[in-house]
């Protein structure tokens, strides 16, 4: 770790002892930093906090002491989840104490270039898809983000060899100072976590930020098709890569219904692509153009797309049984997610769908529900969202409960040549752990049945 001498004998605080904030501390106090991990909540006998004591840091669990700043602190590691309102954070910005999330860290000690990818909806696909291209194409691909480690865990053991294909959320971004990605792509922007951002701008300019530190020597691949992200990027230095499905462009990287273009080019034949969905699409595209600007061959990158089907619990083909293709959509928490997937399908699609009740409405999903042939509602919402689907005109509609049962009746009522899709379009909080845990019992129940 060559760039660990920069923290030798800093102080720093880091804000929030879950699985980031364990990493970060332990990072810095490996550096030769002192450091402080503060938590609102009590540890309990949390061996994360324990592990931390015996490395030296000094763990303060179970509140804010009023006096923490008088420590002096460098800078302050937050946990992304922690808002600009808490009062330790406010006290600091009033200081001027640097306020990083740990993405900043994972760019000061690596030594490997990140290439980061963030937006609204299809980061995770994207990094996926393109840790995929860069492994075959021998790039040496490490992941980071939400999918694989906590990036500054990635990062502190990143040789120049590798490179870092890191998801970065807006929270996340929000916490950046020096932090320049090579090469960054920008997916997509719609609303959402307004509640933490306060407003559509403020979200826009934390996603911005993933480009604020580049330059002409670094590309920003970016959604042309959305005029809100083209007013973003007029300000950037990067050099910029656009991509749009509307057809073949001799800029950056486009599709039509047939090829995909590289500078106006045709390099990949759209009937290869096994990912179904254009939204998908999408990221297929922003993925490429990162690959092939990072140096993979057309074949490693066709390789990755001739065979690629889905990351888990995001429109993932699971299989095929008695002429039926079932796709597990656990993932699909929203409404916005729900039409994306409705919309990658015109075969007949049993639609299971339904969850945490927010009391959010899914007159979104009306026009993507002419080629949905029965809908069967699970959880909370089970009862609003068929509901709806009579309102649609559906005529099979039914209300199980829960998601097993939705799946022996989704088969009952389909006939070959149909598609069975998970796509709640509610959180899974009402009856899971987690959306894995939901996608997980839907697959499992698909496997029995094919049994
Ligand atoms: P993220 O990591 O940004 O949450 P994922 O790749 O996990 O994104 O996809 C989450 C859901 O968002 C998917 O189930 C899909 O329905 C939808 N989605 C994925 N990519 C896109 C895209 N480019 N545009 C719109 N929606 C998308």
């Amino acid at each position: 770790m060559q760039n660990a001498a920069q923290f030798s004998g800093k102080k720093a605080l880091v804000l929030g002892l879950a699985k980031s904030g364990h990493a970060a501390a332990s990072l810095l106090s490996a550096c030769g930093a002192s450091v402080t991990l503060n938590d609102f909540a009590p540890d309990n006998g949390n061996p994360l906090a324990e592990e931390l004591r015996k490395q030296g840091v000094k763990v303060i669990c179970g509140g804010h002491p009023e006096n923490i700043l008088d420590g002096g602190f460098d800078f302050i590691v937050k946990n992304p989840g922690i808002p600009y309102s808490n009062p330790v954070i406010a006290q600091a910005e009033q200081f001027g104490i640097p306020i990083w999330t740990e993405i900043e860290l994972a760019y000061l000690i690596s030594e490997a270039p990140i290439i980061g990818i963030t937006g609204s909806n299809g980061k995770t696909t994207t990094t996926t898809l393109l840790y995929h291209m860069l492994n075959i194409g021998n790039r040496h691909p490490l992941i980071a983000g939400n999918i694989g480690t906590v990036a500054s865990t990635v990062a502190s053991n990143a040789t120049v060899d590798e490179v870092i294909v890191l998801e970065a959320s807006s929270f996340q971004l929000m916490g950046v100072d020096e932090f320049r990605p090579h090469i960054a792509i920008w997916t997509n922007l719609y609303e959402a976590h307004l509640d933490y951002h306060g407003s559509a701008d403020a979200y826009a300019e934390a996603k911005a930020q993933i480009t604020k530190n580049q330059t002409p020597a670094d590309f920003l691949i970016y959604n042309a098709d959305q005029s809100v992200i083209k007013r973003f990027v007029e300000n950037t230095k990067a050099t910029l890569v656009p991509f749009t499905t509307k057809g073949r462009s001799t800029e950056g990287i486009s599709a039509d219904s047939e090829s995909i273009y590289w500078l106006g080019e045709p390099i990949i034949q759209r009937m290869k692509i096994t990912l179904p969905g254009a939204h998908n699409l999408e990221n297929i595209l922003s993925a490429t153009a990162a690959a092939l600007l990072y140096g993979c061959e057309r074949s490693a990158i066709e390789s990755v797309l001739s065979s690629f089907t889905g990351v888990r619990h995001r429109m993932q083909f699971v299989t095929e049984y008695d002429g039926r293709k079932f796709y597990n959509d656990s993932k699909a928490t929203n409404t916005l997610a729900t039409k994306s997937a409705l919309s990658s399908f015109e075969t007949p699609t049993i639609l299971i769908a339904g969850g945490l009740d927010r009391g959010h409405s899914f007159e979104e999903l009306r026009p993507h529900m002419t080629h949905v042939k029965a809908l069967i509602g699970i959880g909370e919402t089970g009862d609003r969202i068929v509901q709806f689907a009579e309102s649609c005109g559906i005529d099979i509609v039914k209300e199980t409960g829960n998601l097993r049962d939705a799946i022996q009746e989704a088969y009952a009522v389909s006939d070959a040549g149909d598609t069975i899709l998970l796509s709640p379009a509610c959180a899974s909080w009402d009856q899971y752990p987690n959306f894995e845990a939901r996608g997980d019992e839907f697959i499992e129940t698909v496997q029995k049945l094919k049994s």
